[in-house]
């Protein structure tokens, strides 16, 4: 539980003043807040408390933007497929040239499967590189009977560097 009531309960021109203390779940600072006195209504709530420093720098975060980022994707895709299957062929040559120019640039990159293990459980590396063997990405695969996972490998671990030595000899 990181909301945590204080003990006092000040009486302050007449009215009963909560104090709550909120800690901060990402950075541990502390913050008091004065609330009304309905303390029960913050006891049950679920949602996460975080200061507002924090609570700015996890909206930023990519992993809570990207949604948006791919609505926002599709829907001016959208728009442009609709042109492209227009009837008027001059609509349709705009939108082809439109979507032609779309991505600002196009890169190859090559993915080869390392196999670790086969034949349940199956686990192997998907080492994802450019033409100069940088690796952009590598994901761990574990898989048994029609069950599967996949783990993002971090830069720099032990399977990381396992990969990057493949790339270089394979
Ligand atoms: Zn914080």
């Amino acid at each position: 539980m990181s909301t945590q009531i204080s003990s006092e309960t000040l009486e302050q021109n007449s009215e009963r003043i909560v104090t709550v203390v909120i800690i901060c779940e990402r950075c541990g600072s502390n913050s008091k807040e004065i609330v009304l006195p309905n303390v029960e209504r913050i006891l049950v709530s679920n949602e996460r408390h975080l200061c507002p420093v924090c609570s700015q720098i996890e909206a930023r975060n990519c992993s809570n933007r990207i949604e948006g980022e791919l609505t926002s994707l599709n829907s001016n895709l959208k728009e442009i497929f609709e042109k492209y299957e227009s009837d008027s062929g001059a609509i349709r040559d705009a939108a082809f040239d439109e979507l032609a120019e779309y991505a600002a640039g196009v890169e190859m990159l090559k993915t080869v499967k390392l196999v670790l293990s086969g034949g349940n459980p199956d686990s192997w590396l998907e080492v994802t590189h450019n033409d100069e063997n940088i690796i952009q990405k590598v994901v761990f695969v574990f898989e048994d009977w029609f069950d599967r996972a996949e783990v993002k490998v971090q830069p720099g671990s032990q399977a990381w560097k396992f990969a990057e030595f493949m790339i270089e000899v394979a």
